[in-house]
């Protein structure tokens, strides 16, 4: 199978792969037709990821076709359309039991050694990781549902209300999705930043977002505070792949705030100002990837048209592309949001840059 193999770090080469085969009767043999560039990727492609390392097939956001399925499948046919949640999970652990699958300790994620993931253009999946894809949404759409269920789950950790303010720290692929799922929910206002004005206007013109502020700013929280009569807003999702912005996030915040971490890959310490989190009561909480009831919201969301899914998809490149999507995905040049692979052919291809 066409494969984009991370063979090293910073090289993505292409290769003719074994597909996978269905190991257990509770799963299905799925083919990729279009697989998004997440940051995490970028991360392992630079070889900075805690646990993506080459040499791997990477891809976790697939939209795809069915091509088997095993004795005990019972929702689905060859045929359908589906994506694929990245988490294989146990089902067993007091998580998984919990509906909390996202913590389950033993679980694979897509796109790593112990999961190949959809840069191949087959990959295996659980029946219960297997969502349908709705008729009238487009694998790229698809595509897209896996950042903006990632985001339903930030929103819902921040247990972000109607009403409520909200400030986007980095507004790539997860922070757009996370303006347009504020929206949806009835934030207001929503203040965006980034360092990239086309990302700002993505927000903007399509995701629902107020407000944005081009950084660096000369006084971030300064200029929230501002928009929000002094009192800072209600949650800041910290979406930047940036740990510098996190006493930021703590300034901007009102009291009892809260302040939501999602992209930062790093081990490193993240420095916060203790008086201000212990005197303004604040709440810091972390996020993770997603649940089952995200997915089916998310699916939802994109269906209805509340949120935009194809507001943050710039670039559509064949698979044969792998490289210069990633590099693209890294730089953000070219207007570069999200990139997304694709292994339709040509003449079936979404007609979109690149
Ligand atoms: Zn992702
Ligand atoms: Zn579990």
């Amino acid at each position: 199978m066409r494969t984009a193999l991370l063979e090293s770090e910073g090289r993505l080469v292409l290769a003719d792969l074994e597909p996978p085969a269905i190991q257990s009767t509770d799963q299905l043999l799925i083919q990729v037709k279009t697989v998004g560039i997440c940051g995490s990727e970028v991360h392992a492609y630079r070889g900075t990821h805690p646990f993506r390392k080459a040499p791997t097939v990477l891809g976790h956001e697939a939209a795809g076709v069915v091509s088997a399925v095993g004795e005990a499948v019972t929702h689905f046919e060859p045929g359908d359309r589906v994506i694929v949640d990245p988490q294989w999970v146990c089902g067993e652990c007091a998580h998984c039991l919990a509906g909390d699958i996202n913590l389950c300790p033993s679980k694979r994620v897509l796109g790593t050694p112990a999961w190949p993931g959809a840069f191949g253009e087959y990959i295996v999946a659980p029946e219960e990781a297997v969502f349908l894809l709705p008729d009238h949404l487009s694998y790229v759409q698809g595509s897209l549902i896996e950042p903006l269920t990632v985001a339903v789950h930030i929103a819902r950790r921040a247990g972000l209300r109607s009403g409520e303010s909200v400030a986007v720290l980095g507004t790539g692929s997860i922070g757009g999705m996370v303006a347009g799922v504020s929206s949806a929910i009835g934030a207001d206002p929503i203040i965006v930043a980034d360092i990239r004005q086309h990302c700002l206007d993505a927000a903007r013109e399509r995701l629902g977002a107020t407000h944005d502020i081009l950084l660096p700013s000369k006084d971030l929280a300064e200029e929230v505070r501002a928009l929000t009569h002094g009192e800072g807003v209600d949650v800041v999702f910290l979406t930047a792949d940036d740990a510098s912005l996190a006493s930021t996030a703590v300034e901007m915040a009102k009291r009892r705030g809260r302040i939501t971490v999602v992209a930062l890959m790093t081990a490193e310490p993240m420095q916060l100002p203790a008086y201000s989190i212990l005197s303004r009561e604040l709440h810091v909480i972390g996020s993770t990837m997603c649940n089952n009831e995200d997915v089916r919201e998310a699916i939802d969301l994109a269906r209805s048209g509340q949120v935009d899914v194809e507001a943050i998809a710039t670039h559509v490149l064949p698979i044969e592309q792998a490289q210069r999507g990633i590099e693209l995905a890294r730089t953000k040049d070219d207007n570069a949001i999200k990139v997304i692979l694709s292994f339709e052919e040509a003449s079936a291809r979404p007609r979109m840059g690149g």
